[in-house]
């Protein structure tokens, strides 16, 4: 026997729908990369997103097509996150932090039609738009007078804001099968190519009632949430929708993510919770401490991306009354899949028992289902201090990578398919899961994924190096950071920085090692492969040149 409730596909135009209805007076509010600060309401909002609905239709988007975006955090990319999803076509968010290079193959193999990008990403459009293939349409999200003065540059150049004016907001959001793909990231967080992960609306509609959940993120209508985690990193893990399903109000710090500019946006909108990577607090926690300040209503920040440092959790609590909600996930989770919320059993415990909980990466949310196993495959129970891999299931995990890049990516089990993540964690006996190692060959500095094996290529291809295993090492500011073991070639005489300057141009500059350390053998396992496990455990205490 069925239920009898309405049959309404979930749908992510229904989230500005919600959130001009029913929170209309609440606001957005964007740091341009204009310069100034701009402000408006859901109301509007909603307006603008149906208007450039029409708008992409118009520039000839059809259903399922890919509209990718090069953009900050702002007004006008969250306009086109509904715009684009709620039309039907799909939101492909690039990284501009990639090289060109990278850029050109994703907006390549994600077949981009149309492409909005910040004033900023002028220079970075010019170097890829005679590359692409498929892209009919490079527009400039702002307006006529803000165009850039060398815009001839690029003939057909078009500007978001004579988009919205060539069109009116008599639209209504199109219903279809909630399982039809809304969004698109690409992630480099695995081997070889970057890989894209394609949501659905069914998948991100379920996610942002997940992370609104009191022991989630816990968004509500009173909040003002400035989400410094960028939108091209997992829509931002998910806030801007989140936002509208729970009418809080938004800040958006475009490029002005140093610690002056973020404080200064802090105070004067009075931002209740904010989200981003350890790294960016790092500077924003620098620059309040140098200057004596104070946090008037931030009492909550999400971290999550890379491992929160435990002193930083203390420095938040201790010095700032901020409570840190540590979380884990990935771009193949939409990204969350744990926060280290409490249960009853810390009640009662000190501050330093309670920021050991808060140090480990947390409990499952409703919705991912989690466990971790050994090398057999075979559950390894709560409560145990050996470490396993952690698999994953749930209704907004990844199946396959876009168009099956890397064939079939799950493991199939008798309790049925799971996602392997590629990290290492154990598990406490409340639940409460934390990281321990990485079994994926990639390293993550300040948020951003490094591909060592790209490294390692470039370093093999120097006429003096017989063998190179790239690694994550600790460092202080960025997390991590890439070290070079090299084997020289018998009588070969390459030193550190020749070496170095041999990544020069062939990678983005952020993507050089910071250090090279010459040994006379790399460790091989038995069919041949470099035991990197090995490398990182010798080189573990290696702190890098921070110069
Ligand atoms: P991404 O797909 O770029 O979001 O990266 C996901 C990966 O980042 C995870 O698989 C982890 O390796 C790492 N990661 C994310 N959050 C955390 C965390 N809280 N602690 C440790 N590693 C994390």
């Amino acid at each position: 026997m069925n239920g009898q409730m309405m049959q309404q596909p979930l749908l992510i135009s229904s989230l500005i729908t919600h959130a001009e209805r029913h929170h209309g007076e609440q606001v957005v509010v964007s740091r341009r990369v204009e310069g100034d600060i701009h402000r408006e309401t859901y109301r509007e909002m909603a307006v603008r997103s149906r208007r450039m609905a029409k708008a992409i239709a118009a520039l000839g988007v059809q259903a399922g097509d890919r509209v990718a975006t090069l953009a900050w955090n702002g007004y006008r990319h969250m306009e086109l996150y509904y715009a684009v999803s709620g039309s039907g076509a799909v939101l492909h968010t690039l990284n501009p932090r990639l090289h060109p290079d990278q850029i050109v193959y994703i907006a390549d193999h994600a077949e981009d039609q149309v492409l909005f990008f910040d004033l900023s990403f002028w220079p970075l459009v010019q170097a890829v738009a005679g590359r692409t293939k498929t892209v009919k349409h490079w527009v400039a999200m702002t307006d006529r007078a803000h165009l850039p003065a060398d815009a001839d540059k690029l003939p057909g150049l078009l500007c978001f804001e004579d988009l919205l004016e060539a069109q009116d907001d008599r639209y209504s959001w199109p219903s279809f099968d909630e399982n039809t793909a809304s969004s698109l990231c690409y992630t480099s967080g695995t081997t070889g190519n970057p890989k894209g992960v394609l949501y659905s609306h069914r998948s991100t509609v379920l996610h942002t009632f997940s992370i609104s959940m009191p022991d989630a993120l816990s968004v509500s209508a009173n909040d003002s949430i400035l989400p410094v985690v960028p939108m091209f990193h997992v829509n931002a893990w998910g806030l801007p929708y989140a936002a509208c399903m729970n009418g809080a109000k938004l800040v958006f710090p475009g490029a002005g993510l140093d610690g002056k500019s973020l404080y200064e946006l802090f105070e004067a909108e009075q931002v209740t919770v904010s989200a981003g990577v350890p790294t960016v607090w790092q500077a924003l926690l620098a620059h309040v401490e140098a200057n004596g300040l104070k946090f008037s209503t931030m009492r909550r920040t999400v971290i999550g991306g890379s491992a929160c440092p435990p002193a930083m959790l203390r420095k938040f609590g201790d010095d700032y009354d901020v409570r840190v909600l540590h979380a884990w996930g990935m771009t193949e989770m939409s990204p969350v899949g744990t926060v280290a919320a409490f249960k009853p059993v810390h009640a009662g415990l000190d501050q330093e028992a309670l920021y050991g909980v808060m140090s480990k990466q947390g409990r499952a949310v409703y919705g991912v289902d989690l466990k971790i196993v050994d090398e057999n495959g075979a559950e390894l129970a709560w409560g145990t201090e050996t470490s396993g891999d952690v698999l994953v299931k749930g209704p907004w995990i990844i199946d396959r990578y876009f168009k099956d890049e890397g064939g079939d990516p799950l493991v199939h089990g008798a309790d049925g398919d799971w996602f392997p993540t590629g990290d290492v964690a154990r598990m406490d006996a409340d639940g409460y899961m934390q990281i321990t190692d990485r079994s994926k060959d990639v390293i993550k500095s300040g948020g951003e994924w490094i591909g060592s094996i790209d490294l390692e290529n470039i370093a093999m291809a120097h006429p003096g190096v017989a063998m190179a295993a790239c690694i994550a090492a600790f460092h202080p500011k960025w997390d991590e950071r890439p070290l070079l073991v090299v084997m020289k070639k018998p009588g070969a005489t390459v030193t550190r920085d020749e070496l170095l300057a041999f990544f020069d141009g062939k990678i983005a500059k952020w993507w050089t090692p910071d250090d090279v350390i010459f040994v006379d053998a790399i460790p091989l396992g038995a069919t041949g492969k470099m035991q990197k496990n090995k490398l990182r455990e010798q080189f573990k205490g290696y702190t890098l040149p921070t110069g």
